[in-house]
This record gives C-alpha cells, structure tokens and sequence, in this order.
C-alpha cells in the first residue's frame, strides 16, 4: 500500500500538457482533477467533465469557504481546483493528474498540508521552440491571427517560470512525450516516502 500522487502539470498553450493529462487519465493511470472555471463552456464542454463551470458569485463564495486548494486569474477568468477532488483520493492511494498554470502551481507547492507535500510531482511541459510553438498555435485553425499573437507573447512569458519545477519535459512528438509523461509516473511510485512501511 502506498498514498497517491498529486502529478501536478503546467505548461503554455500549445504545449501538449492538456493531451498528456486526459490519456493518463482515459488509460486509467490516474484520477483527473476537473477543475472550477468562470468561463464559459467552448463548444463541446461538458459540465463536469471538463470544467465544473460556475458564475462569479459562486465561485467567490467558493474561495470564502475555503474550498479550493489554488485558485487564479487567467486570461481574465477564474480558475480553481477544489479540495474534494484532489485530497480524499490521494489519501485512498489513487495518483491524480492536475492541469493547472503557473500560479495555481506555486500556491501548491507553498501547501503545508503533509498529504499534498508528500504526494506533490510538478512537471512543466515546453514546446521545443518558439517556431514549433507558433505552428501549433496556429495548426489549430480555431483562432484569429490576433488571438494567436496573444497565446503566443503569453505562452513565452508562461515558460520562463519552468526552473520553479522539479521535472520539465521539452516536447518533441506526441508518442514520445507520452512515453516519457508516464515514465515519470512509474517511476514516483517507486517512492519509499509514499510507502507504507510495515
Ligand atoms: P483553458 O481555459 O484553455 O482550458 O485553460 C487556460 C489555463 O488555465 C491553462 O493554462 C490551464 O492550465 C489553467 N487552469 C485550468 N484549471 C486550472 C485550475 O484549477 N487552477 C489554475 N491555477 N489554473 C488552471
């Protein structure tokens, strides 16, 4: 027996974390922590299953009685990730996956509770370089030339935060950058820490 981890990813738009996270979770590897937002559901979100999308007012009555484990402003909306879906489970040994941003990652890692100190693994997820990370922004299709200039300005500043991470992953191919994402979890299982002994 063995408490869980709390794999904590960030990343820029366009680095991959988002897919990495959600196929750790599709093959069972871990819990994904859904995550509270203010923004609006795009096309195809699913309350719950996304996001748990609430309105400002909720989400500030959230803060006040201290449900959330972190919370931030991001891109001028809102973002949070409740007690209940990260605690509970890491104390009943499930290892949960967490996508969240810079902000919200350094208020974790300042955590004093000893079941998230001893079950924290921050990894931050880089595209290889400005060129390749233009061109994903921009294989997209979704936004306006505008929107991408603004991922992209956001998405450099995001990434100078890498060194406050204990594991940084430097994309290359989306099979490779799985292979290496789950080797990381393999092998934090292997922890003594997260052992019970006896
Ligand atoms: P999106 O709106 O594109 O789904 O996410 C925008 C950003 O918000 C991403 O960088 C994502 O990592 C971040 N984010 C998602 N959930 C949370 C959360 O619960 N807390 C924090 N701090 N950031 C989050």
């Amino acid at each position: 027996m063995r408490s869980g981890i709390l794999l904590l990813v960030s990343g820029p738009s366009g680095s991959g974390k988002s897919t990495l996270c959600r196929r750790l979770e599709s093959e069972g590897a871990a819990d994904f922590s859904v995550s509270c937002t203010t923004r609006p559901p795009r096309e195809g979100e699913v309350d719950g299953r996304e996001y748990h999308f609430l309105d400002r007012d909720e989400f500030a009555r959230r803060v006040d009685a201290g449900e959330f484990l972190e919370h931030a402003e991001v891109h001028s909306n809102f973002y949070g990730t409740l007690r209940s879906e990260v605690v509970g489970r890491l104390a009943a040994g499930r290892d949960v996956v967490m996508d969240i941003d810079v902000q919200g990652a350094s208020q974790v890692r300042a955590c004093q509770d000893p079941v998230i100190r001893t079950a924290l693994v921050d990894l931050f997820v880089m595209p290889p370089d400005e060129r390749e990370l233009e061109a994903r922004l921009t294989g997209r299709g979704t936004d306006s030339a505008e929107v991408i200039a603004l991922r992209l300005r956001n998405a450099i500043e995001e990434t100078s935060h890498w060194p406050e991470y204990s594991y940084r992953l430097l994309s290359t191919t989306r099979e490779e950058d799985y292979t290496r994402f789950k080797a990381l979890l393999v092998a934090e299982r292997l922890r003594v820490s997260r052992i019970q002994k006896s």
